[in-house]
């Protein structure tokens, strides 16, 4: 049973935790945006993060999306990202549902998604995803040679505005690991913006809740937590 008082606790715990991480990486809390990701957690979840303050919502499946989140009625206004990977056949239902999709990891599922917002008549924010641990079972760009080539091609779409860069930090890593590969892709991030100026590269998003700290010490800008927020997921 959901329970919204503690929902409110656990975001007030992390706002802390965050705004200290932030200055310690000599940066200001409201620089690192907090994302509820609600997959496996069900509708009253969303409305319990959305009565403690949230509008940023992720979801890894297009399907879980729409069942939750169509028709929104009784929600507020919120943004809703896809975090997991994209198959191709999905794009229509995704450019219908989401505001951005953060695991583009490929030119291909790039274009699928633009041909789809044609459709739709929408535009929507897109993160290239790096896969950083070199987990084979991950998604993402293998390498950033890859991601790189992808970045011109990407930015050739009118109806997709590239925003920055994701990743899913190492789990299984030790902290050292973890902490390495946020700072490749922050690296990477730096990277892409002194190439692209003119671009609005403004979002880096790595962290869950068990690695979220270290990912903001890092430089990311936007942390995508679950069990953080709302205890043990169930299963799906
Ligand atoms: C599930 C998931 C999260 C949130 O995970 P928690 O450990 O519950 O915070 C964040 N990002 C992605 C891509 C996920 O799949």
């Amino acid at each position: 049973m959901p329970d919204t008082a503690e929902v409110a606790r656990n975001l007030e715990k992390i706002r802390g935790a965050v705004a200290r991480a932030a200055e310690r990486s000599g940066r200001g809390a409201q620089e690192v945006a907090v994302m509820a990701v609600t997959k496996n957690f069900p509708l009253e979840q969303v409305q319990a993060a959305c009565a403690a303050g949230l509008r940023l919502f992720g979801e890894n499946r297009v399907q879980e999306a729409e069942a939750k989140y169509v028709p929104r009625g009784g929600l507020p206004p919120l943004a809703l990202h896809l975090i997991g990977h994209l198959q191709r056949n999905k794009a229509r239902k995704a450019a219908e549902l989401f505001e951005a999709v953060q695991s583009i990891d490929k030119i291909q599922t790039a274009q699928a998604l633009e041909a789809a917002c044609v459709t739709a008549g929408r535009t929507l924010e897109v993160l290239l995803e790096m896969n950083t641990s070199g987990e084979p079972t991950k998604f993402g760009f293998e390498s950033e040679e890859a991601l790189l080539a992808a970045v011109e091609p990407i930015l050739g779409l009118p109806h997709l505005r590239l925003r920055g860069l994701m990743t899913v930090g190492p789990l299984a890593g030790d902290r050292d690991e973890v902490r390495g590969a946020f700072r490749r892709l922050a690296r990477l991030f730096e990277r892409l913006r002194a190439v692209y100026p003119e671009q609005a590269l403004d979002t880096l998003s790595m962290g869950m809740s068990g690695d979220f700290e270290t990912a903001v010490e890092e430089g990311s800008t936007l942390v995508r937590l679950g069990t953080a927020l709302f205890g043990a997921r169930g299963n799906p």
